[in-house]
């Protein structure tokens, strides 16, 4: 069995257990997570429909079949034509189906969505993240060894943008992120799982800034913060470094309470405690430095073939961690025209604690 068909039946598992009878996938990260087959949405309809017993179903505009069929174990590909449209091999199928309440895709379009609704008048709906996300959020031996080969080219590219050195200074925020990306790919790497962030002194203050033409200029924390994908699967680190020169008074001390906090969230992660729990660890280091009300986002988020996926590591968070989920532990302060300093690593929860996936140095000295 191959871990796409493992993982639906497990999801088909849940589904049984639910009170719905049919999930409706189109194109994205979970029709992958369950089949294998990377398709983009489009205006021609594809779907899968699992029930909760047998097998699962595509349904496909002819000119995708051939490569669906080729990518799946599913072997059930219908596939329609153009000048007909989908009705002739969606309508007989739903018409087998008569589910009563259907599970839709989170992110699936909207005309998909009513062309579904249409035809099932007497059923109800929901989200598929009802049954999918509690299986998604627990990595299998495979998702893990694709998210520590993500990990390792992302720490392999940190190493190589610190060894610049004073060489960084004087080269654009743009200018750094592209070759950010350049050795992300050299790393083993796949594109970026994210628009690389290189925020140089105020710009650091902006916990999303985009990376453009300042220059950076000794003295300058810089926020590096970037991801690359290998399998689908996505890296996603943070540090903060001054590449040359002394930097601000106030920086050492910020960056002492960030990786502070980051360490008390990461020893806190282990299973039964709460995400919550995990957000508090460091929020209470921040907030007992004076600096609560500048640490301005949730302390970190699941990590697979999204980059922001289940579970939130947010405060009052109420998901038990389970051996097998990933999130990254990311606590900030962020001091407006002035710097930002973020620290983020990955981690996978294990039998009793935490694996680290990034294990570069997480001080600002280059
Ligand atoms: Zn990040
Ligand atoms: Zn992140």
């Amino acid at each position: 069995m191959t871990p796409f068909e493992r993982r639906t039946r497990r999801v088909q598992s849940r589904l049984t257990d639910s009170d719905a009878d049919l999930l409706a996938l189109s194109p994205g990260r979970s029709l992958y997570y369950l089949t294998g087959v990377d398709a983009d949405p489009s205006d021609r309809l594809t779907l899968l429909l699992v029930p909760t017993e047998g097998d699962p179903t595509f349904v496909a505009p002819a000119l995708e079949a051939e490569r669906i069929a080729a990518a799946t174990w599913v072997t059930d590909v219908r596939s329609w034509r153009d000048e007909t449209g989908p009705a002739p091999v969606l309508d007989p199928l739903l018409a087998d189906l008569s589910p009563a309440r259907v599970l839709l895709a989170d992110r699936m379009w909207a005309a998909v969505s009513l062309t579904l609704r249409e035809r099932l008048p007497a059923a109800s709906f929901g989200l598929a993240s009802e049954v999918v996300t509690p299986i998604r959020r627990r990595k299998d031996e495979e998702e893990l060894d694709a998210l520590r080969a993500a990990a390792a080219a992302a720490d392999a590219t940190m190493r190589d943008v610190r060894s610049l050195g004073p060489d960084a200074v004087g080269r654009t925020e743009a200018d750094l992120a592209e070759y950010i990306e350049e050795r992300l790919e050299s790393h083993g790497g796949t594109g970026i799982a994210f628009e690389t962030i290189v925020a140089a002194g105020p710009n650091g203050a902006d916990p999303h800034h985009t990376s453009g033409d300042r220059v950076i200029e000794a003295g300058d924390p810089v926020v590096l913060d970037f991801g690359t994908c290998v399998d689908g699967y996505v890296s996603d680190q943070t540090r903060t470094v001054v590449f040359d020169g002394d930097p601000p008074a106030a920086v050492e001390e910020v960056h002492s309470v960030v990786r502070k906090a980051q360490t008390a969230a990461v020893e806190r992660v282990e299973p039964g405690v709460s995400t919550g729990a995990v957000d508090r660890a460091a929020r209470s280091v921040i907030e007992a430095a004076g600096y609560g009300e500048r640490f301005v986002h949730r302390t970190g988020h699941g990590a697979g073939l999204d980059v922001h996926e289940a579970p939130d590591v947010v405060a009052g968070g109420e998901v038990t961690l389970e051996p097998g989920m990933v999130f990254s532990v990311e606590p900030g302060i962020y001091l407006p025209d002035r710097f930002g300093v973020r620290i983020e690593d990955l981690v996978v929860v294990t039998a009793d604690g935490a694996e680290r996936l990034n294990r570069t140095d997480r001080g600002w000295r280059c």
